[in-house]
């Protein structure tokens, strides 16, 4: 199988020499093809800047980042984000919200408005097309932030604590949701959480980060042999 996220000892360091905050130390991360690992750790230890450096938001002080062998240096369109908080446009509609990244990769209008109510079907928001995110519970904006990385079928998925803000039953069925839809994809996943729960529900395999500065202690292999949508079933009696 080939790495499709090669992570090669990178460091991060914020600041000027007097007043400098060494976050990330000599990180090694090999991610294999629609692998789902989970990377765990505690608040502030460095995972946002990790998952930003793989996307290509954040440079590394040292190492680098390669994305299918390719070495990144800037956003890529093959790579998609899911935030915490969102980040939907306000005055732009459930539909236009998902077309946003489409147009951002130049397909043309008729495309965009197929592909982003395909999408809307596909994240259970049929019927919601027109409204605003402001209209819609927390679960159902992130369902749109789901819809929007989608959309642009990205080879990878980079998700930065997306389930963070929400209460704990729609994150339950949030988990779900993911994992049906990507059963049905193929994705290679960076989830980040410091919800170690969520961590072994979803995972493929789980990295454990230290902090001060930031190290991988732990890298763990999750049952790899039953598919992940039935192992999540089988922890859940209800559907969704
Ligand atoms: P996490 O996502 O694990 O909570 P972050 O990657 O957001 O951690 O932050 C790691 C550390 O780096 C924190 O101490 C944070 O204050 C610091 N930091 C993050 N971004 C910046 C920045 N742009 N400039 C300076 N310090 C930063
Ligand atoms: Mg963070």
């Amino acid at each position: 199988m080939c790495k499709q996220i090669d992570i090669d000892s990178v460091s991060k360091t914020y600041g000027s020499e007097e007043d400098m905050l060494h976050v990330i130390d000599e990180i090694d991360i090999d991610v294999d093809a629609n692998e789902l690992v989970v990377i765990v750790g505690p608040s502030g230890c460095g995972k946002s800047t990790l998952l930003k450096m793989i996307d290509g938001l954040v440079t590394p002080t040292s190492g680098e980042v390669r994305i299918g062998g390719e070495t990144v240096t800037g956003s890529r369109s093959e790579v998609a984000m899911v935030f915490q908080d969102f980040n939907l446009l306000p005055w732009r509609t459930v539909r236009e919200n998902v077309e946003f990244g489409l147009e951002v990769q130049g397909v043309d209008d008729e495309a965009q408005r197929e592909q982003a109510l395909e999408w809307i079907e596909k994240v259970g928001l049929d019927g919601f097309e027109d409204s605003y995110p402001h209209e819609l519970s927390g679960g159902m904006q992130q369902r749109v932030g789901l819809a929007r990385a989608l959309a642009i079928d990205p080879e990878v998925l980079l998700m930065d604590e997306p389930f963070g803000a929400l209460d704990a039953q729609t994150k339950d069925q949030m988990q779900t949701e993911l994992l049906r839809l990507l059963a049905n994809e193929n994705k290679t996943v960076v989830f980040i959480t410091h919800d170690i729960r969520e961590a072994i529900l979803i995972a493929d395999r789980v990295l454990v980060m230290s902090t001060k500065p930031a190290t991988i202690l732990a890298d763990l292999d999750i049952d790899s042999e039953r598919p992940r949508w039935n192992r999540r079933t089988e922890i859940e009696t209800s559907e969704p």
